[in-house]
């Protein structure tokens, strides 16, 4: 009996592995035509400085424009470039293009922004960031103070003592380092202190519900009055009305990122936005 249903538990699960894992080969093969074809394109969305209520930094993210699909967003793609090892490849290119296109902007006269750079777990524990960024900055001759890293805490955490030497590193070179998506990690106080981080980015799910949801408010506002506490700048991230603004400029925080101000815009309506540079704020600002 046991034989039997492990035969039929067999036949059943491996169809699906099967179509699985031949669906993730295709699209593993698909990301690496995708790099070749230069199919990846980065947006750039705008942050908000609550106390000048001007334009103040951009992050970088990245989409795919497969020739005949639909855009396929980051989270539909990163993880499995992630499990396979082409994060390596794609993450280098983001960098450089981010690095690249800003550079481009200073060339053209506009006024410098800093960027923010997304680089996931494996690029940052597996890859010598410290080295491919510094690398970066002397290929298209970007300062260092113009881009900012975003990393998560569990990136961080993977391997503290590795995360000690790179971030020092990162920021000997004078680039800032950016913890994304913060709230929703496991990274601990110490070494919230002990590494040198410049801003938090509060996670979006804490920003959804504000200014109702208690707890959401006193997270929300525990997050920032934390953040100054160790002399960092704090940003939310999500922000979709006015509402959300309204609170979180009330809590003190820095910067403000969401559909309300902007969403992720191609370069050529970014650099339109650097132009205007000041003017361009938002009412609440
Ligand atoms: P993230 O770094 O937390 O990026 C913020 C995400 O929220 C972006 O989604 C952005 O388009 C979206 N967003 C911004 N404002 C709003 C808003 O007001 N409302 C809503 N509903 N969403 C908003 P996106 O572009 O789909 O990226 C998703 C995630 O994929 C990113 O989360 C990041 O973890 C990853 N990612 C994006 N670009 C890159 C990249 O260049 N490299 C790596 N390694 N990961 C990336
Ligand atoms: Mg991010
Ligand atoms: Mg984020
Ligand atoms: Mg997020």
């Amino acid at each position: 009996r046991t034989k039997e249903m492990g035969k039929n538990s067999f036949q059943f699960y491996f169809p699906e592995l099967n179509q699985w894992s031949m669906q993730s080969l295709i699209l593993e093969n698909k990301l690496h035509q995708a790099l070749e074809r230069e199919e990846f394109v980065l947006l750039y969305q705008p942050q908000l400085n609550l106390q000048t209520g001007t334009f103040d930094g951009m992050e970088a993210l990245v989409c795919w424009r497969h020739p005949d699909r639909e855009t396929v967003s980051p989270s539909d793609f990163i993880p499995l470039a992630e499990e396979t090892g082409l994060i390596e490849p794609i993450g280098e290119w983001i960098l450089r293009t981010a690095c690249w296109q800003n550079m481009e902007w200073q060339k053209a006269g506009l006024p410098p922004q800093k960027v923010a750079v997304n680089i996931s777990a494996r690029q940052f524990n597996q890859l010598n960031i410290a080295e491919l960024v510094g690398q970066v900055l002397r290929e298209t001759g970007m300062e260092p103070r113009w881009l900012s890293i975003e990393i998560t805490e569990s990136a961080i955490m993977q391997d503290v003592q590795k995360t000690r030497v790179t971030l020092r590193r990162l920021q000997e070179m004078g680039v800032t380092i950016t913890i994304d998506d913060f709230g929703t990690g496991y990274s601990s106080l110490s070494y919230l202190k002990q590494f040198p981080i410049q801003t938090l980015k509060i996670d979006k799910s804490f920003i959804d519900d504000l200014p109702e949801g208690s707890d959401d408010r006193g997270i929300t506002a525990a997050i920032i009055a934390m953040g100054h506490t160790l002399g960092m700048l704090v940003i939310a991230e999500g922000v979709e009305n006015e509402a959300q603004l309204d609170f979180l400029k009330g809590r003190g925080c820095d910067k403000v990122q969401g559909y309300l101000y902007s969403p992720p815009l191609l370069a050529e309506n970014l650099a339109e936005m650097l132009a205007r540079g000041s003017e361009a704020s938002i009412s609440a600002g």
